[in-house]
């Protein structure tokens, strides 16, 4: 299964994506995590998007897009995969889109997560991660509107929407029955 996962910063994504890939056995691939792992690596590519991850920017694409295209091809992923924070604008997805065509591949379902914006910035504040300080807090929110929400219209054919509220349990729950109907 091929699924990516969109929700707005705080919403709990990283969390569900290991549940849910888990159960599903496929592997959970993060943009968000393997930058940090290039930034604690200092490799080059770490150099170039630590700034970004600080500020909350997105990373440019010819950066991000170079990475994803060398995760995906790895062979756990061959066979299905859950991104988590890719793609995150619509080019993005026209290129997601591209490298699984040239496999005959294709997506089978995006599942977006919500939540309200209070229960969002509060579970952020909480979590502490180094770039949660409120201004880059209230900048991701703002990126997550202005360039990522355009793609649940971009994915409206194959989107699958579940409320992430209540228990973490709750919620892989409720994901799970929306994904029974595509199988
Ligand atoms: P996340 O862990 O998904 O919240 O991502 C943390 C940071 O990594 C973001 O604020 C961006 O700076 C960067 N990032 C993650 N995924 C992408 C992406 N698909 N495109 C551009 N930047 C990204």
């Amino acid at each position: 299964m091929r699924l990516v996962l969109i929700g707005p910063p705080g919403v709990g994504k990283g969390t569900q994506a290991v549940i849910l890939g888990k159960r599903l056995g496929i592997p959970h691939i993060s943009t968000g995590d393997l930058f940090r792992d290039h930034v604690t690596r200092r490799t080059p590519l770490g150099r170039e998007a630590g700034h970004y991850l600080d500020t909350g920017e997105l990373v440019p694409d010819h950066i991000t897009v170079g990475m994803v295209h060398e995760r995906l091809a790895e062979p756990d992923a061959l066979r299905g995969f859950m991104l988590d924070g890719f793609p995150r604008t619509v080019p993005q997805a026209r290129d997601l889109t591209g490298v699984l065509e040239r496999t005959g591949a294709r997506l089978d379902a995006v599942v977006e997560f919500t939540a309200p914006e209070e229960i969002l910035v509060d579970r952020l504040l909480k979590r502490g991660r180094p770039d949660d300080t409120e201004d880059v807090i209230r900048h991701r929110q703002q990126v997550y509107r202005h360039e990522t929400a355009p793609l649940l219209d971009h994915y409206a054919g194959i989107l699958l929407t579940v409320e992430a509220t209540g228990p973490v349990d709750d919620i892989a729950a409720r994901a799970l029955k929306e994904l029974e109907r595509i199988e």
